[in-house]
Formats: structure tokens, sequence, C-alpha cells
């Protein structure tokens, strides 16, 4: 499949200059990008972009797509009685079946909300990535271990799952500190050796987690993951809202990314994750929507909204966070974090994972600063269109990979077995 794209305007976020001119795609990857040129050539669709903008997709950084079955199912806990009553005994219900349409029923919400991929930590993986081929979805997997199972296959997993698909791959990953022993820990570290393996996990997502963990180790649990090896080629924290100076320092020393999901840490009254420390710490950051139960949306514009303004409460200062700065951490800092370097800009030789934005929403309108409309007043209905690997999954409302009603109907039907 070639698309030309012409009539357009485009954000490469290479910077936050908006250009104008034309962009095409042949097969999964962008051919050219530049001024309107009179091309010697053919392709399988031109499509006029009468002044609309391209840009980079969005990438959810942490997410457990087939949460979507418990969106608005238990919304009145914090975080441990959270999982403990209302998460862990629904898990235990899932199936593979139920896994596969929850995870689609998520794409269908990525991708109507220009999201090209998502670092997705859950389990019954094989279910999720059939469901993302079938889709076109770009699918990266972190590893979920913890006690009560998965460290005796995330070996498994991370040769399968990266062998599987080009639109598939598999990060190391455990859930949590509290939730995985020392020894645990330790296979994770050797696994990371074993393979020279960048790691993620959840990290000091509360106060009490941080406080537990302290009682156990005598130290946080970035330093305690620093000591054991765990970060020794990389990788990062979901949440790194109670973060020290010390946690801070280990994570710029090793180039690792601290990944934001201001609504889940809002909902479940985790604490505010405070994003300018990070930024004037020139530090790699990220951003996730968190699962479905607990934000309950997946939409990556109210998390990037948040992030730039959540700074402003603590230092009293409205410009406190960057909104381009926070762009960019949606888009390029995502694909990064998830290992995806070939989807983190617009420009040639790079994965087509582009949307375009619909210039002509009131929300988008008028253009004093098309980037700050995005942070500021955009949502998910300025989504015109959503191509991964140069193919169009969605566009003017309609998914082509996607049959919604069917989705919706399977995801009900599969509820009833879970409630
Ligand atoms: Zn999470």
């Amino acid at each position: 499949m070639s698309v030309r794209f012409y009539n357009c305007r485009m954000l490469t976020m290479k910077d936050d200059k908006i250009i104008e001119g034309e962009l095409w795609t042949d097969k999964d990857k962008i051919s050219y990008i530049g001024p309107s040129v009179k091309a010697d050539r053919s392709f399988d669709r031109e499509i006029d972009c009468k002044g609309n903008l391209l840009m980079p997709g969005l990438k959810d950084a942490h997410t457990h797509s087939a949460m979507t079955f418990s969106r608005s199912l238990a919304d009145e806990y914090c975080l441990d009685k959270w999982l403990h009553k209302a998460i862990f005994p629904r898990e235990a219900k899932l199936t593979e079946e139920a896994v596969y349409w929850f995870s689609k029923l998520a794409y269908a919400e990525y991708i109507s909300g220009g999201i090209t991929s998502c670092f997705d930590m859950y389990f019954f993986k094989e279910a999720s990535a059939k469901a993302a081929v079938e889709t076109g979805f770009r699918h990266i997997f972190c590893g979920a271990a913890n006690d009560f199972g998965g460290f005796d296959e995330l070996e498994e997993y991370y040769l399968k799952l990266n062998d599987f698909d080009p639109l598939v791959s598999f990060i190391y990953g455990f859930h949590a500190e509290y939730t995985t022993c020392e020894d645990n820990l330790k296979r994770m570290s050797d696994l990371a050796h074993k393979y020279n393996a960048p790691v993620f996990t959840h990290i000091s997502e509360t106060s009490a987690e941080v406080e537990g963990c302290k009682e156990r180790y005598g130290v946080t649990p970035a330093v305690l993951f620093d000591k054991l090896g765990i970060f020794d080629f990389g990788g990062g924290g979901f949440h790194c809202v109670w973060f020290t100076d010390e946690d801070r320092e280990i994570f710029k020393k090793r180039g690792l990314w601290s990944v934001f999901n201001a609504c889940s840490n809002l909902k479940l009254a985790s604490g505010i994750t405070p994003v300018y420390k990070f930024i004037s710490n020139d530090m790699k950051i990220a951003i996730g929507t968190d699962g479905a139960g607990s934000n309950n949306s997946l939409s990556m514009f109210r998390e990037m909204y948040l992030d730039t303004v959540l700074s402003n409460i603590e230092t009293h200062n409205a410009a406190a966070v960057d909104p381009f700065t926070i762009l960019k951490a949606g888009t390029t800092g995502g694909a990064l974090c998830m290992g995806l370097n070939d989807s983190d800009c617009l420009s040639e030789g790079k994965k087509a994972d582009i949307i375009m934005i619909d210039m002509n929403k009131p929300s988008m309108q008028p253009e004093n600063n098309i980037a700050r409309n995005i942070i500021y007043s955009a949502d998910n209905s300025v989504v015109k269109m959503t191509m991964i690997d140069g193919k169009i999954l969605y566009e003017d409302g309609t998914f082509t990979t996607i049959d919604l009603d069917e989705v919706i109907r399977e995801s009900n039907r599969l509820m009833k077995g879970l409630v």
C-alpha cells in the first residue's frame, strides 16, 4: 500500500515547527516528507488533507489493555483495596477469550484516540498478540511477573513474543516490589544480565509502597532495584510519584525512563508526580494511561493535559511545565521508551505510524499555537485518521479492521462471567 497525503501541515516532532507540504508512505514506511512536488509515480491512494495536521501517533507507554473489563466496576477504592478487593479476584476468572476481546476493545479506544502503540503489562499475552495482529495494532508487551506467577514463563515469552510478528515485541518487566520477593527480584536481574535487556516495573506509585519497601529492605524501590542490578541494561518505571531526589539521580544516571500516569494516580488517590522535577533534571520521560479500571479512560490527551498543568499547583507557577515537552514525551519519548526507535517522529525511512488531527474541530481553533491546542484543549474527537505500519486503521469515525459492534457485544457477554 502506498499513500500520498497532500495539502497537509505536519508536526514532525523533531522540533516544534509546523511545516506545509506532503507526506508519502510506501508499505510500512514514510518514503517522502517535504514540500509539494510533482510526483513522477502513482499511489494506491491520494488523500487531500485540506490543511489538516499530520503528526506521529501518540504512544501509550504504560497500560493494562484488557483491563477494559474493569472500567467503572470499582471506583471507590485506593490502590491496595482496589487491587485486592476488586481486581485480583476478577482477574482470577479471566480467560484467553476474555483477554482477546477486552484487548480489542482497548485497541478501538487507542486507535480512535490517536494512539499507535501501547506498552502493555498483562497476562494471556498470546490472546492479546493475536488480537493485535488481527487489528494491525502495534503492541509492545511488558513482563508482568510477580510472586503469584509469571517468573517461570518470563524467558519463554521474551523469546516467543519477540519472534511473533513485526507488530509485536516483548520487554522484560515485573509487577512491583510489593508483589515480588527478593528471590524473584534476583531472578529478574539474572534475566536482564543474560540478555543485556532493559527491565520495567511499577515503582513508587504510593507512599505506602515506598514505606513498605523501606521496612523490608531499608531503601526505596529504585535504590533496591539498582543495587540488585535490575537496571544495569536500562528500562524504567511506571508512576514514579513518590520518587526521592536520590531515586531521580539513579534514573538520570542510568538513563532510565520515568513513565507518568496522572489520571490513575489522581483517581486511586495515590498522589501527584512532580513532573517539573523530572524535566528540570533533564530525565527521560514518557506518558501512559494505566489500565481502564484505574483511569478509567484510555485517552492520551487528558494524560498530557494533566502532566502539563498539575505541577503548577505545587510550584505556584502557571508555566511550571512546557506543553511541547509533554507532547514530545507523549510521542517521541513513548516510542523510544518501548524500543520503537523507528516510530519516534515523522521522517523519511521511519515507520508510518501517523495520525491526522482535524483542524476544523472547534477545540483546535483559532490557531494561536497548534501544539498547545493539542495539549490544553484537544480530546479524542480531533483524531481524523490513524495509520499504523502504513495501514489506515481508522478514518472519519470508521474502523477498517475492527468490527466495533461485535467487540462491544462480546465484551458485554464476557463481562457476565466476571461480575
Ligand atoms: Zn499499571
